[in-house]
């Protein structure tokens, strides 16, 4: 079965955050998210869907997979996708191990494994060793607001919605307190906050932080590959480190736990390496005693991948999803979560097929 097509395809849904216009990403902020396909097509009639991360409409990423990534996937023979996603990383290894590169050889590696299921007839939970639940818990993400009168009124909103884990994105006492009284005993939270601090702030933080009892505390140091930085947060013992959605391989997570740097691992699966190098990481973590919860800021196929891996864990990790509601659904309102948890796709593959008719609508490149 060989891939005689290879495309990508870049849309962007607005959405509604109950709030201001989240972050800028070094662009104009704006209320949607992008997602980035990648399509590929076989001999055998197979189409399978990957996710490379994108934001603000990223012509330039899209451009940089084309000419750079999928080229040397046509032809290809589509059961191979190991040695595929080898070849691709070996070849293209100057051009960056962290970033765009490695954002398109993910979604390759991720539309093979769904061609893969498909071919097989079987979900691709099953092919990763089968599921250990057949749904998962879903915490709320959400988005930065930047004032009070909003995250709490957004925590309380999705407190109402079902979530019983919320992860925070402020940056500001204020409103991390507020947050997490509105939240009171019904919710468990979290605290992401993007790397702003150096290791001098986040101590001070990571003290003035820790009578709210966070689940855990993520990325509080900057930059995101400061690993002594964040292990000199985590040896207070204050907070539970999170960290690795800037990851680009299993050698960074490896990298981070040598330095003692964190105790939750979350690499993406549309920036880390795709499907395969979520499994090896996943088995790097059980043999270090780190835990397993995957990055998922995607709503395409990265999210519906997500799901199978996070299902295919003993530890059945909670999926990351952030809190929007979008104009229109991907995949028909299948992927979006029920009074907090989300049932795996049971059909081939990633069991969803995107919506011709919102990727027509909202495609633009
Ligand atoms: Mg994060």
């Amino acid at each position: 079965m060989k891939i005689i097509g290879a495309e990508t395809i870049l849309v962007s849904v607005p959405f509604e955050a109950g709030g201001i216009p989240p972050w800028s990403f070094g662009g104009d902020p704006k209320c949607a998210f992008d997602t980035l396909f990648v399509r590929l097509e076989t001999d055998s009639g197979l189409v399978g869907w990957g996710e490379a991360f994108s934001r603000n409409e990223d012509t330039a990423l899209k451009s940089l997979i084309d000419t750079r990534v999928l080229p040397l996937v046509v032809g290809r023979e589509a059961a191979e996708i190991a040695r595929i996603k080898f070849d691709l990383e070996f070849e293209l290894q100057n051009f960056g191990r962290v970033g765009p590169i490695v954002y398109g050889i993910s979604a390759v590696d991720t539309a093979l494994w769904d061609i893969r299921g498909k071919a097989c007839g079987e979900p691709l939970v099953n092919l990763l060793g089968g599921p250990f639940a057949g749904e998962l818990e879903v915490y709320a993400s959400l988005l930065r607001y930047g004032n009070v009168d909003d995250v709490v009124r957004i925590t309380r909103q999705a407190v109402e919605r079902g979530y019983r884990y919320i992860k925070l994105h402020e940056i500001t006492m204020p409103e991390i307190a507020a947050a997490c009284e509105a939240a009171g005993g019904d919710a468990v939270v979290m605290l992401d906050t993007n790397c702003p601090w150096s290791v001098e702030e986040a101590l001070r933080y990571d003290a003035e932080l820790a009578p709210l009892g966070l689940y855990w505390l993520e990325e509080p140091v900057w930059p995101p590959e400061n690993y002594r930085g964040l292990a000199r947060v985590r040896a207070t013992g204050r907070h539970r480190i999170a960290a690795g959605e800037n990851a680009g391989s299993l050698y960074d997570f490896v990298a981070m736990v040598d330095a003692g740097a964190i105790d939750i691992a979350q690499p993406d699966v549309a920036k880390t390496g795709g499907v395969t190098e979520l499994l090896k990481i996943a088995a790097f973590c059980d043999a270090a005693s780190i835990e397993y919860v995957p990055h998922c800021a995607l709503f395409g196929p990265g999210q519906v991948a997500t799901l199978h891996l996070n299902a295919a864990h003993r530890s059945t990790p909670m999926l990351e999803r952030l809190y929007c509601d979008f104009e229109a659904e991907l995949y028909g309102g299948a992927t979006l979560p029920v009074d907090g948890r989300l049932k795996v796709p049971q059909g081939p593959g990633l069991g969803l097929e995107p919506d011709p008719a919102v990727i027509e609508r909202y495609r633009v490149a």
